[in-house]
This record gives C-alpha cells, structure tokens and sequence, in this order.
C-alpha cells in the first residue's frame, strides 16, 4: 500500500486534470491520496468520480499560504468537505486576493517591458485559483523563458523583481477555520517556515495547543533525518507525521505520485490517524 497527501491538479497548479490525478495514481498502486489544490476544492467532485470506480480512496483537502514571521508557510488542510462552511466560505475572498496580486505583478512586468497581459495569464490556468506558476507559463508561452522554474528564477520568486504579496489567512486563524469546518489542518513542508531543526518543537507546540493536526514530515525535499526528526515531534506531541509528494504534473519536475522522488514512503496508518484527529 502506498499513500500520497499532497496532490496538486489544473484546479490550481498543476498540470493535469484532477480526474488524471486520480487515474495516475490509481495506476501506480497508490491506495489513498488527498487533492490539496492552492486555495480552490473546485478539483475535488471531479476527483471524487474518478475514484469511485478505483481501488483508491480520496481525502478532499486544500493547501494555503498562512501568515508566519521567520519564512514560507504552507498548511494542509484535510477532510474539507465542497459545500458551505467556515473556511470553505474564506477560499473565495484568498482567490480573490490572488486576482488583484496577478493584476499588480502583470503590470510590473509590463513595467519591466514584458509582453504579457492577465488574461493571457489566465488562459493558462484550468480552474479558479490562479497564480505565479500561471503568469510563468504565459511568459514561457510567449517565448521569454523555456521553463515555469526559469520565470520564478529571474522574476516570480518570492523578493524578486515582479513579486508582489497577497492576503493570507494568520496560521491561527486557518487553523480555527478548519477546525470549525471538520477538517485536519497540518503543517507543509516546514524546510520552508525558516526555522532551525531545534526550533521547530517549541513552534508546533503552540499551534497543537490551537488546534494543529499533524506536520508534514514525509516530503521530497527533506532529508531522512529531518523527515525522522519531525515524525518525532510529531509523535511527541500527539499529532500525525503525514507525507506526500506535492505532485505538479510537468509543473514540478521529477515528482512521481506516490515516491516522489524515488525515496518517499507514507506509512499507511496516517490515514486512519488523521481521520481520527478530526472527530476528537
Ligand atoms: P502562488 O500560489 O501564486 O504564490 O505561487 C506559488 C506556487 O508556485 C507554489 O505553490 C509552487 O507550486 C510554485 N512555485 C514556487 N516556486 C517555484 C519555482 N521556483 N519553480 C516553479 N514553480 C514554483
Ligand atoms: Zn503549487
Ligand atoms: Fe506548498
Ligand atoms: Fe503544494
């Protein structure tokens, strides 16, 4: 058995359909997989029927930008059913945040002589949550960069010459939010939330006592003795050390469904975990 928890599809970033994703991981063997779409569940119906007639079972779910001091942080949140509630309602106001961002970025890069309009922009997303990764694909589309990841080199990375921020949820705030909504809320990848391996205990401790359900301890980009390190925190503190690959299609180079990159496991019993972490 193998599980993947972070999955990204044309309802945001990614590269392929959200029923693609699915079928892909289907194929590869992967027993449960959660579709984590930036700000967005507008992938999850469509994933749900094509899991169905699969031997694969789905955990709807989001991924957002929150708010924190010291560097990028990203949260998973899990079990966030498609219908109306607490943070379900706070998605649309974090999309319309990204418009007016893509609106002030595409001007900066007029700005800095660039040939490319929002729309343009757009055209390169296949559903509601749009973003950097879009406005790089029109920029390659019109010839200036041969890679998404040559764009955010040279202009769309975080600091650089057309970034520009947008409105986040504070990590608290989200946290609640999903907590209200029956879902889990989890901490992503935190190689990028800027602190150091002693730090991170003292952090997650405070966001436990808020209502944080687990840390992403099983991703590509951390070595096996961080992905230990943090699976013992998480142990310490009774949340779930979760995993997943963070999958883009060709957004995100290298990534399988399920490996990552060739040295991923998820151990099976997080799931049972965090779908125990949301009734408690
Ligand atoms: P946004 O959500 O608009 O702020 O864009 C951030 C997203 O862009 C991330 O979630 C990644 O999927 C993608 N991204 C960030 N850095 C890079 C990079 N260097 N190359 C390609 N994609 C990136
Ligand atoms: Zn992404
Ligand atoms: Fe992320
Ligand atoms: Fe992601």
């Amino acid at each position: 058995m193998t599980v993947d928890l972070h999955l990204h599809s044309k309802a945001s970033d990614g590269t392929e359909s959200p029923a693609q994703v699915v079928r892909r991981a289907a194929r590869l063997g992967v027993a449960t997989i959660a579709l984590t779409d930036h700000d967005t569940l507008a992938g999850i119906a469509e994933a749900k029927a094509a899991a169905a007639p699969l031997p694969i079972d789905l955990i709807p779910g989001t991924e957002l930008s929150v708010d924190w001091p010291t560097g990028k942080m990203h949260l998973l949140v899990y079990f966030l059913e498609p219908i109306a509630g607490p943070l379900q309602n706070r998605l649309a106001w974090l999309r319309e945040g990204r418009n007016h961002r893509n609106a002030a970025i595409v001007n900066r890069l007029q700005e800095l002589g660039y040939d490319v309009t929002l729309a343009e922009a757009e055209a390169q997303a296949g559903g509601p949550s749009v973003g950097r990764p879009h406005i790089a694909d029109a920029l390659v589309t019109k010839g200036y960069f041969d890679a998404r990841s040559e764009a955010f080199h040279d202009l769309l990375a975080d600091g650089g010459a057309a970034y520009v921020e947008r409105v986040r949820l504070s990590a608290e705030e989200a946290i609640s939010l999903a907590r209200d909504s029956g879902a889990v809320p989890v901490i992503a990848h935190p190689y990028t939330i800027g602190l150091g391996r002693a730090e991170y205990r003292a952090a997650f401790q405070e966001l436990t006592s808020l209502g944080l359900g687990g840390i992403e301890a099983y991703y590509p980009e951390h070595t096996p003795a961080l992905r230990s390190h943090l699976a013992s925190i998480a142990d310490q503190l009774g949340i779930v050390a979760t995993g997943g690959s963070d999958y883009h299609g060709t957004g995100k180079p290298g990534l399988e469904i399920g490996t990552g990159r060739g040295d991923l496991i998820v151990p099976d019993h997080v799931v049972a975990a965090l779908a125990a972490s949301r009734i408690t």
